[in-house]
C-alpha cells in the first residue's frame, strides 16, 4: 500500500515536472516570436492585410528650344474591380460593358474571377472615367493615371519616338532619356480583413508618386516644320522612297531640325501607311515593317559627305588663306588629277566663275584645281584622319607640301 502510494506521488511529481517543461518551452517560443520576430510577422501581417494599388508618376515632358511641349501627358483612367467587395456583379457587368464598349462576356470572367484586383482596362477617358465612377458601384475602382500624348502628331516622330502601354519609352528620345523621364510611381494602401474586404476605418496610406524629369531639346519645331514640308516635297517631286534633311546650328552642332519623311503619327505608333496592305500578314512581317516605319535613317544609315564636305574645305581654305572670295577659275566640266579625269557634276562645265559662284555650283573643278586648296586639304587630311603619307611629307619644309598621295 505504501509502495503504491510513493509510486503515485513519484508519478504525479514527474507529470508536474514534464508540465513545467512544455509550458517553459512554449514560453520560450512565444517570446521567440513575439519579441524576437515581431517585425518579421507584422510585416508578414500587413501584407496580408493590406492591398496595394500602383499610382503611375507623371512622365516628364519633352519641350522644344522655345520652350513648346512637344510631348505631354493626358490624365486616363483605369478601371479595375475588387471582388470581395462586389454586391452587384451584374449591374456592375452591364454598367462596364456599356461604358467601356466591352463584350458582357469579357466583363463578366473578370468580375467573377476571384483575385484581390482585376483590371478591366486601362488607357480609358478621363471623362469616362468620372462617368463610371458616378454610379458609386461597390468594388470597382477608378484609378487615375496618364497617357503620353504628343500634341504636334507625326512631327519629328523619329527624333522624339513614342511609349508603350506602361509608359516606358519604345523608341527615340523616349527611350534613351528614360531614366530621367519616367518618374517614380507611388502606391495606395488599403486595409482588408481576413476576406479581403476593405475596413473603411482604417483609411489609405498613400505613397505619392514623384514626377519624371522635363526633358529640354535644341529642336525648334517651327525649322522642324519647315524641313519636313520640304522634305515631303521633294519625296514627291523626286520620286523617292525617304528624304532625310538635317538643320544643325553651325556655332555649337545643336541639331535644330531632324526631319526623315515618311514621318508617322506618334499617337497611334503600330497603324501601318494607308498603301500597305496588312490583311493575312504575319505578326513577324508586321513588327519588321513597324520597324522600318519607326527607323530613323538620319542617325541610323551611313551616307558618304561628298559635296558636302566642300563647306569644311572651303572654310578651311578660306581661313588659311590659301584661296580668297574673289580668285577666278574656270571649269571645262573636268580636271587631271595624275592620270585620273575627275568629272565635275555638270560634265558640259561650269565656265568661268570666282570662288563664291564655284562653291554656289558645288563645282569639282575649283575644289580640287590649285596646288595651294590641294595641299591644304592634305593638312586636313592629316589633322581630321592621319594618313601616314601626309605625315611624312609634314616633317618636312612647308613648301614641299605640294600633294598628298
Ligand atoms: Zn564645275
Amino acid at each position: 500500500m505504501i509502495k503504491n502510494k510513493t509510486w503515485n506521488r513519484k508519478k504525479i511529481v514527474t507529470i508536474f515536472f514534464a508540465c513545467i517543461i512544455i509550458f517553459l518551452i512554449l514560453g520560450g517560443r512565444l517570446v521567440y516570436l513575439m519579441v524576437f520576430q515581431s517585425d518579421y510577422y507584422t510585416k508578414e501581417a500587413q501584407e496580408l492585410h493590406e492591398r496595394e494599388r500602383s499610382i503611375k508618376a507623371a512622365r516628364g515632358r519633352i519641350l522644344d528650344a522655345n520652350g513648346t511641349v512637344i510631348a505631354d501627358n493626358k490624365t486616363v483612367c483605369t478601371i479595375s474591380v475588387i471582388h470581395n467587395q462586389i454586391k452587384e456583379p451584374d449591374r456592375i457587368v452591364e454598367v462596364l460593358s456599356k461604358e467601356l464598349e466591352l463584350s458582357e462576356e469579357y466583363v463578366r470572367k473578370r468580375v467573377e474571377k476571384y483575385s484581390s484586383i482585376e483590371r478591366i482596362k486601362s488607357n480609358v477617358e478621363k471623362k469616362k472615367g468620372d462617368a463610371i465612377r458616378a454610379y458609386n458601384l461597390e468594388g470597382v475602382k477608378v484609378d487615375e493615371d496618364y497617357k503620353r500624348y504628343y500634341p504636334y502628331g507625326s512631327l519629328a516622330s523619329k527624333v522624339l519616338g513614342f511609349t508603350g502601354g506602361d509608359n516606358q519609352g519604345i523608341i527615340g528620345l523616349e527611350v534613351k532619356y528614360e531614366e530621367y523621364l519616367k518618374g517614380q510611381e507611388g502606391t495606395i494602401l488599403t486595409v482588408t480583413d481576413a476576406r479581403g474586404v476593405e475596413i473603411d476605418e482604417a483609411g489609405e496610406e498613400r505613397v505619392e508618386p514623384i514626377a519624371g524629369n522635363d526633358l529640354y531639346i535644341s529642336l525648334d519645331m517651327n525649322i522642324q516644320s519647315y524641313a519636313t514640308q520640304l522634305a515631303k516635297q521633294v519625296m514627291e517631286t523626286k520620286q523617292a522612297e525617304r528624304v532625310s534633311i538635317l538643320v544643325m546650328n553651325p556655332q555649337n552642332g545643336e541639331m535644330m531640325a531632324m526631319a526623315d519623311v515618311p514621318e508617322f503619327d506618334l499617337n497611334s505608333p503600330y497603324e501601318l501607311p494607308e498603301e500597305i496592305e496588312t490583311d493575312g500578314l504575319a505578326e513577324e512581317k508586321k513588327q519588321e515593317l513597324l520597324n522600318q516605319m519607326w527607323r530613323n535613317g538620319c542617325i541610323n544609315d551611313t551616307y558618304e559627305p561628298g559635296s558636302t564636305f566642300k563647306i569644311i574645305t572651303a572654310a578651311a581654305g578660306l581661313e588659311a588663306g590659301v584661296v580668297t572670295t574673289k580668285d577666278q577659275f574656270s571649269c571645262p566640266g573636268f580636271i587631271m588629277v595624275e592620270d585620273r579625269r575627275i568629272r565635275c557634276h555638270k560634265t558640259t562645265g561650269h565656265g568661268a566663275e570666282d570662288f563664291i559662284q564655284a562653291t554656289m555650283n558645288s563645282c569639282n573643278r575649283v575644289f580640287v584645281k590649285s596646288e595651294n586648296v590641294l595641299r591644304f586639304q592634305c593638312l586636313l587630311a592629316v589633322s581630321t584622319n592621319p594618313v601616314k603619307d601626309c605625315q611624312k611629307e609634314l616633317t618636312e619644309p612647308p613648301s614641299r607640301h605640294l600633294r598628298c598621295t
